[in-house]
């Protein structure tokens, strides 16, 4: 099953000019607390940026802001230069898909689509035209007279994308619109939806709590905590250089390991945790001093599993409890004497052992070690 228009006039005449959206110290309070705090944020116009993050992280609060159905209590809002954040959603060349596909039970496939031209004073003559262009850039041009209720949840989430692209809006806000389909679905509509925007050139804001998706298909992403933007990049760098406990354990599995410092020089260090000791780097500005209190962070892919003994940093004895097939993978689990649970990601082709309660050394490389400020670690989130 795809959605995805092929190139052609039907497409070249419907994508709008992509936007810029720019947010400077844009703050969003209700009541006492700010659901968006402070943020500033600039997307490029053409790309797909993903604002990522746990619920209630200000992640919708920050796209209705965008698409004007909130307005900022400090802060601005631009898209191409243009000043927005006064102005009413159907001034602002923006449209949006919601969480909840909200099609129209009562009107046909083309009468919803059509319905997203009701502002823009589009000639008459012209919307079947539109209709069918919208219909077409989604794989639905067959559809046009049917009810919504005689569509799978795919295909509504479709049509509710082709109403929101039938405007030709320079941005597309999408919030969460995947979270109501199964699985395997959702899996091919983010590759689809991805190739869609690639082809359309339009900007995509997609808010999501969930950070394969986000990976899937971001050019870049913003990762969201409490109401500020606490990274943002691509997905490589997210992933392979977090600036913060909390993303890197949003973004991805990892092992925390909480501990001391025995000795350090500029960025590099030396941690004691219960059990062992980590070596390696930080990548936050503050500089670790002897004695401070820190959260180790290493990936699971980054571990490995050997029945040999080992002594020095970076290495750990521990004891197998349970060895899982994931796909091309294996997890393993181990506890070390001192009750830190690891957790080891090898290939299915290697060599480790599997007989649980056996002893075991779980080691990595120094340049795995990522090492941030304990203060960072009680927001963290794993997921
Ligand atoms: P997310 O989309 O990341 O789950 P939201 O932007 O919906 O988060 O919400 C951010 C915070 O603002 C939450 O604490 C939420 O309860 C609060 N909030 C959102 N909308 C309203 C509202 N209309 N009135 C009061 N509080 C709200
Ligand atoms: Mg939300």
């Amino acid at each position: 099953m795809t959605f995805l228009a092929t190139s052609g006039p039907e497409t070249d005449s419907v994508a709008g000019r992509p936007g810029r959206v720019t947010l400077q110290g844009v703050s969003k309070i209700y009541g006492k607390s700010y659901a968006v705090k402070g943020l500033d944020l600039d997307i490029e116009a053409g790309t797909f940026v993903s604002l990522l993050g746990p619920s209630g992280c200000g992640k919708t609060t920050t796209l209705r802001m965008i698409g004007g159905f909130e307005y900022p209590d400090e802060g601005t809002i631009a898209i191409s230069g243009t000043p927005m954040h006064e102005l009413p959603p159907h001034k602002r060349p923006v449209n949006t898909v919601f969480q909840a596909y909200a099609l129209f039970p009562h009107m046909s496939v083309a009468k919803n689509v059509a319905y997203g031209l009701g502002y823009a004073k589009v000639p008459k003559s012209e919307i079947a035209t539109r209709v069918t262009d919208a219909l077409g850039m989604v794989r639905m041009k067959g559809f046009a007279d049917r009810m919504p209720a005689q569509l799978s949840g795919g295909q509504q989430q479709r049509i509710a994308l082709a109403r929101a692209l039938v405007n030709r809006p320079s941005v597309l806000l999408l919030d969460e619109p995947m979270s109501a389909l199964d699985r395997k679905l959702r899996e091919e509509m983010q590759i689809e939806l991805k190739l869609l925007q690639q082809q359309l050139g339009t900007t995509f804001v997609f808010v999501t709590h969930d950070q394969e998706e986000a990976m899937t298909m971001s050019d870049r992403i913003a990762v969201m905590n409490g109401g500020r933007i606490e990274q943002i990049g691509s997905p490589a760098e997210v992933y392979d250089n977090p600036a913060s406990a909390y993303v890197a354990g949003f973004i991805g599995q990892q092992n925390f390991f909480q501990g001391t410092v025995r000795k350090a020089a500029g960025q590099e260090a030396v941690v004691d945790f219960p059990g062992g000791t980590l070596a390696g780097a930080t990548p936050a500005a503050t500089l670790l001093a002897t004695g401070a209190a820190v959260t180790g962070a290493v990936r699971p892919e980054n571990v490995t599993v050997t029945s040999q003994t080992a002594e020095g940093h970076n290495q750990v004895r521990a004891t197998l409890m349970g060895v899982s097939q994931l796909g091309s993978y294996l997890q393993v689990v181990t506890l070390t004497d001192a009750g830190v649970k690891i957790l080891a990601r090898t290939s299915r082709s290697l060599d480790v052992p599997t007989t649980v309660g056996t002893p075991v050394t779980c080691s990595w490389p120094a340049s795995a070690v990522k090492l941030y400020p304990a203060t960072d670690a009680s927001s963290a989130t794993p997921s």
